[in-house]
């Protein structure tokens, strides 16, 4: 539970008391704004080649903490190590890939009559980053990365049940020789201080992740002051499987697409499709593939899945599973932690709430279907439009699946979503903008355009 001037931190695998840390306040807002404003200036005047080796040195930092961040982020957040791990060197990863960026991004030189054209990509300034406590690491690292690189300051507002991490990183952003102000941390309650980043006039531009409703908030509020915003939201993201597909290798390949996490994923394959013809053999493929998931401590190097972050989210993720539901159920742990089992259910109609809403547990219905068009109908049939999955051998049918399915990041034959050379974002209700790929930097600037007269004087 979190009080108003503190944030309690639990380990959520035992629901022991972790830490406590300090509330920002919306005056701690203010005063954040005014230093990164300040940082940011000199960080815009520095030759590039030197921001750049500054934030090699950043990388460098993390990538010499990465078992300590690791097991930071299974103590606050109850990852599975193994995840946590790759969470931290993913940190590592996108300051490199950014840093590469800095020297790189170039304007143009547009043909005009009467003179030069060129256009500049300046920094917006200061921006500010919500980030879930979901994937604490990377996320704060998709947003912060490249904002630094394209020469912004960064305030970076964590979620309240997981501001370890990110405090962390502020500490090795200094060490590394990043300039004090440049890269700030604030943890603090949504409402209060996530609420004075989106409502700061020096707030150039707000990144967030989180709820589709809290989302559409952070939009309305941020447009108000014509603040530009990028929303990463939910996803209710189909696992198409057709029965020309390797099915031994879609049905092995289904349980952590959705349990991956806890299931806290907003590109879990949640809904599993199933063409008809294939529907019996894939279930008699999954059951067992879903009860020998390893449900248990995450620090155990064999855990394939731990806890929930929260009683909360146990008790939202309670509400979508009927008991007296058909399905496959995996083993959990009893006893302290917030811990579900994982779950599949059948025989559940495609308009029922489990069907349609993010559930972000370890929670997955499978749907039948009889052809190509009603496998299309079916994954579009949601209000998000995330990532999705394709599983089939017809070349022809992948492609014309992927271009019918409405959502930013699908996969062929695998489960493959965020990967930080490629762009990723939502459709519909799952978002608004991109992140990460080559374009990355571009979305934390301006774009200036100066025209050069080479007209001589009037003769
Ligand atoms: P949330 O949207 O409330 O929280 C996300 C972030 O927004 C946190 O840092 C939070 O402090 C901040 N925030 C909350 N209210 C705010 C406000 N008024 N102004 C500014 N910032 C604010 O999400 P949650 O309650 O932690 O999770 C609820 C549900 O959201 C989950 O069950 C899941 O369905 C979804 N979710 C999705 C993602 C994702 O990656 N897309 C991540 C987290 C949660």
């Amino acid at each position: 539970m979190s009080h108003e001037h503190e944030l309690q931190v639990l380990n959520p695998a035992t629901e022991e008391a972790v830490a406590t840390v300090p509330a920002a306040t919306a005056a701690d807002v203010d005063e954040a704004v005014v230093r990164a404003t300040r940082a940011q200036v000199r960080w815009a005047a520095l030759a590039p080649g030197d921001r750049a080796r500054l934030l090699r040195r950043f990388a460098v930092a993390v990538d010499e903490h990465v078992e300590e961040l690791a097991q930071s982020e299974v103590r606050e957040a109850g990852h599975t190590v193994g995840n946590a791990r790759w969470e931290a060197g993913n940190v590592r990863d996108l300051l490199d890939y950014a840093a590469g960026g800095v020297e790189r991004l170039t304007g143009r030189q547009i043909p005009v009559p009467g003179g030069l054209d060129v256009t500049i990509l300046e920094p917006l300034g200061v921006v500010g980053v919500i980030a879930p406590w979901n994937f604490p690491m990377p996320i704060a690292a998709w947003g912060t990365a490249p904002a630094l690189a394209a020469g912004n300051a960064v305030i970076l507002k964590p979620a309240e049940t997981t501001p370890l991490t990110a405090l962390r990183l502020a500490e090795l952003a200094l060490e590394a020789g990043l300039p004090e102000g440049l890269f700030q941390v604030l943890p603090g309650h949504g409402p209060v201080a996530g609420n004075a980043l989106v409502e700061h006039p020096g707030v150039a531009k707000i990144v967030f992740t989180g709820s589709t409703a809290v989302g559409k908030q952070v939009l309305a509020k941020g447009s108000a002051l014509l603040k530009r915003v990028t929303l990463e939201l939910g996803g209710k993201s189909p696992n198409i499987v057709f029965a020309d597909a390797d099915i031994e290798a879609a049905a092995a390949a289904a349980p952590m697409a959705f349990l991956d996490n806890s299931g806290q994923d907003c590109c879990a394959r949640t809904r599993i499709l199933v063409q008809r013809s294939a529907y019996d053999r894939f279930l008699d493929l999954l059951a067992p593939a879903i009860e020998s998931v390893r449900v248990g401590d995450p620090a155990d190097e064999t855990t394939d899945m731990g806890p929930l972050i929260s009683k909360v989210q146990l008790e939202r993720v309670r509400s979508y599973v009927p008991s007296d539901t058909d399905g496959i159920r995996g083993k959990a742990p009893e006893g302290p932690g917030f811990w579900f089992p994982p779950t599949v259910l059948t025989g559940v109609d495609p308009h029922a709430r489990v069907a349609v809403e993010e559930v972000f547990g370890p929670v997955a219905v499978v749907l039948p279907f009889d052809d190509e068009a009603d496998a299309i109908r079916l994954a579009n049939a949601t209000d998000y439009g995330l990532a999705g999955s394709i599983w089939t051998r017809d070349v022809g049918r992948a492609l014309r699946v992927s271009q019918a399915v409405r959502a930013g990041n699908l996969s062929v034959n695998s489960h493959s979503s965020v990967r930080y050379w490629t762009p990723f974002g939502g459709f519909k209700q799952s978002g608004i903008g991109r992140e990460l790929g080559p374009d990355a930097l571009a979305a934390f600037t301006e774009t200036k355009n100066v025209f050069i007269s080479t007209e001589g004087p009037a003769q």
